[in-house]
């Protein structure tokens, strides 16, 4: 009999599939509201004009495909480690490993906790990314989760949060915060809140393992660093898991990092080789174009302006939608409140429609939702508008 002839077929990706069923849709004021990309006015995701300039840069100055080192690129750590930390932290204390994207990241952290760290759990906000219990899960660490999402499904239950973690973290476990734009809610700690996260952090001596994938997208490039520059105040040992995906556009190219902040320089330097380790195992070594994109615009003052107006315009596009949907929907009568996605953040919200609305907005109107009412506040557009806010207004009534 054949080798394979057992095997069942694996469960397709939700969201990918809706984006599938998009592309065949002929209905000409369709909307893909779903997969977890930034789009322009048009529906399409940009590449930055500065990330055109590099390349052009690149292209003319690059003179080898040779392997970068295991941890890659010296220049680009350098530039991530500013963006993450600023002067948070003294910089014989990090270790900034280059990964493919935020997802390779994370991979490392989980792989490394499992063979380093091997007593801790994860705590995971409920809910989360769904490719962060999948993670860790492939790399054989436990997860457990503490509550985030109040029942109002718009706000964040902070003494829920808290009550869990005092409650049932042992010490030294791994809770794992979104540094910034929540995926999927869209709700992020106030000011107030990290601090209040930060104690528990320092009370139960837990390790933070701070998933930054959106710097930029929520208040600032400074801005969004708050919550883990607060987190660090309070704690000597962290990771951070940093993304390039979102804030340079460079989705495919696969940028990201693992950050590591340990208590001493040499803590940092063992630290470092066992990250080594983990890396050489999985993929060798990181991918060069996308990094040394990311490297050339940082490291040139004039691309580096232009990089933050372009992010700060996506910045801004995401912010204006979420003010022209609140007051669209006001203006169709429905009674339904959307004034929490003033306080949001990032590209997603859960928008609390129901399974039924949302099946309801694709087969009627052309508007492709995922199943938990998350929505892509990004694949809305200005021109349309007022098309999506009286088919939603229509699956309410
Ligand atoms: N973390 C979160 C919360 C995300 O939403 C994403 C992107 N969907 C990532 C990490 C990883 O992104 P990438 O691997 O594409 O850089």
């Amino acid at each position: 009999s054949h080798r394979f002839s057992h095997l069942e077929t694996a469960p397709p990706d939700a969201i990918l599939g809706l984006s599938e069923a998009f592309g065949a849709d002929s209905n000409p004021n369709k909307l893909n509201l779903s997969v977890g990309v930034y789009k322009d006015e048009t529906g399409k995701t940009p590449i930055l004009e500065v990330v055109k300039a590099a390349e052009k840069k690149i292209l003319e100055e690059e003179a080898t495909k040779g392997y970068l080192p295991i941890e890659g690129s010296p220049e680009y750590a350098e530039d991530v480690r500013k963006l993450v930390f600023g002067d948070a932290v003294a910089q014989d204390r990090t270790v900034v490993v280059q990964t493919p994207g935020g997802t390779g990241g994370l991979r490392v952290a989980a792989d490394f906790m499992r063979t380093q760290l091997p007593q801790v759990k994860v705590w995971m906000p409920n809910p989360t990314w769904a490719n962060h219990p999948a993670i860790f899960m492939s790399s054989g660490v436990p997860t457990e989760t503490y509550r985030y999402l109040a029942d109002d499904r718009t706000s964040l239950d902070l003494d829920g949060m808290l009550q869990t973690l005092r409650e049932s973290a042992s010490a030294g476990d791994v809770i794992l915060l979104h540094g910034c734009c929540h995926n999927p809610t869209g709700i992020d700690p106030s000011g107030d809140d990290w601090k209040q996260i930060a104690q528990v952090v320092e009370e139960k001596k837990l390790l933070p393992l701070i998933d930054f994938a959106y710097q930029g997208f929520g208040d600032g490039i400074e801005q969004d660093a708050v919550g883990l520059r607060t987190i660090l105040q309070h704690t000597d040992e962290a990771l951070v898991c940093s993304s390039f995906s979102k804030n340079f556009g460079l989705y495919s190219e696969r940028v990201g990092a693992i950050c590591l902040v340990a208590a001493d320089a040499e803590n940092a330097t063992a630290a470092r080789s066992q990250l080594k380790r983990t890396v050489r195992t999985n993929y060798s070594n990181p991918p060069r174009h996308g990094a040394s994109i990311v490297a050339t615009i940082l490291g040139d003052p004039q691309l580096t302006a232009q990089w933050k107006e372009e992010l700060e315009s996506m910045r801004q596009r995401i912010t204006r939608l979420r003010e022209q949907f609140v007051q669209t929907m006001k203006s169709t009568g429905s009674g339904h409140d959307f004034g929490f996605l003033l306080r949001q953040r990032g590209m997603f919200s859960y928008s609390g429609l129901t399974p039924m609305q949302v099946d309801e907005l694709k087969s009627k109107y052309g508007i492709y939702i995922v199943g938990s009412g998350r929505i892509n506040v990004a694949g809305m557009s200005e021109s349309k508008m007022q098309y999506f806010c009286d088919s939603v207004a229509s699956v309410l009534s």
